[in-house]
């Protein structure tokens, strides 16, 4: 007789479970190991509840403990709930006389004993119903190797979805910012622009708007190259990050124009602001390599937002304030009254 592998679709290998069988008397112990002498699982015996949880403790993959339950010192019911504890998973069964079934249930009760089988045993029940336990054990134990697929796979998901959250954050990161300056970019600027003009209007509240254009930039290309005029752009942006509040937007708007969003500001604190900006960047000197020393300075129109005013008129409006800066002798602050 064999195991009936034909159940089992996985293709589990029974001979890395051993059955370990307790009973006190020799000839019992021989007449079980000889009972399952052909299966394909590996069958130890011990003659005491003490050797069999020495036994238990010493074995990996135990799937069935069986027991006999009349035994001096341990009974059967004690070894097999002491053996939970060393294999929690394995099947546990009681053999046991028609006299002990009070012992029985409570062991099926109290001591994880899940089967018993009646002494004296019929052969063929006695290898169904081990083999049987072999299987269930099998089965615990391949759900459970599922489980674990499945848990790491679970965890190979979670930290796959975290660096592409993380990339996305990037993305949008680098979607939104002037590589040379690190500034907000035109288009997020825009989006944003829009965003806070809408909610000052139905909100009600400032929003103020000061647009720069440094002074001559070509001069800086055309003498010096456009290493150092790339170099004056992040220094505009460094200083212009310094009078920023936290409230505040920067963007490179063009080539060498720049533009900041005030939102809860009106004109006069726009202006100061402003006027803030010009003079700390007239007062820098950009020192680029053979000692070559950069002065610059930037021409600022401010403007308030109007009721009503489009975010177009409203940034052509701040654009003439700004022209009028150039117009009026540059490194200056203008503003615009113009109505809207
Ligand atoms: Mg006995």
């Amino acid at each position: 007789m064999s195991f009936p592998n034909e159940t089992l679709n996985d293709g589990g290998d029974m001979s890395q479970y051993t059955v370990i069988m307790v009973d006190d008397e020799q000839n019992i112990l021989y007449a079980l190991k000889r009972c399952f002498s052909r299966e394909k699982f590996r069958v130890i015996c011990a003659g005491s509840g003490v050797e069999g949880l020495r036994l238990v403790a010493e074995t990996a993959g135990v799937a069935v403990i069986v027991s006999d339950q009349r035994m001096p010192e341990m009974n059967g019911s004690e070894f097999l709930t002491r053996s939970r504890e060393l294999a929690p998973d394995a099947i546990r069964m009681l053999l046991t006389g028609y006299s002990d079934i009070q012992t029985t249930i409570a062991a099926m009760n109290e001591g994880g004993v899940s089967h018993y089988i009646s002494k004296p045993w019929e052969e063929f029940g006695l290898l169904q119903t081990v083999r049987d336990g072999v299987r269930q054990y099998h089965l615990i134990m391949e759900s459970r190797r599922q489980q674990e697929i499945i848990n790491q796979q679970n965890a190979e998901l979670r930290s796959l979805l975290s660096r592409l959250t993380d990339q996305n954050m990037e993305l949008e990161r680098l979607a939104s910012t002037d590589a040379l300056t690190g500034l907000t970019n035109r288009r997020r600027f825009l989006e944003f622009f829009e965003k806070e003009r809408n909610r000052t209007q139905r909100y009600g509240g400032d929003l103020s708007l000061i647009m720069f254009d440094i002074d001559h930039f070509k001069r800086v290309n055309d003498t010096w190259g456009h290493s150092a005029g790339d170099a004056v752009l992040c220094e505009i942006a460094r200083e212009t990050d310094l009078v920023l509040r936290v409230t505040d937007t920067a963007a490179r708007y063009g080539g060498e124009e720049f533009v900041i969003l005030l939102p809860e500001t009106e004109l006069t604190g726009a202006l100061l602001i402003a006027d803030r900006l010009r003079q700390l960047v007239s007062d820098t000197v950009i020192a680029q390599e053979q000692g070559i020393l950069i002065s610059i300075t930037v021409s600022i129109g401010v403007a308030m937002i109007g009721p009503e005013e489009s975010c177009d008129g409203f940034l052509n409006r701040t654009d003439q304030a700004m022209y009028l800066a150039k117009t009026n002798g540059r490194n200056r602050v203008e503003i615009s009254n113009c109505c809207y």
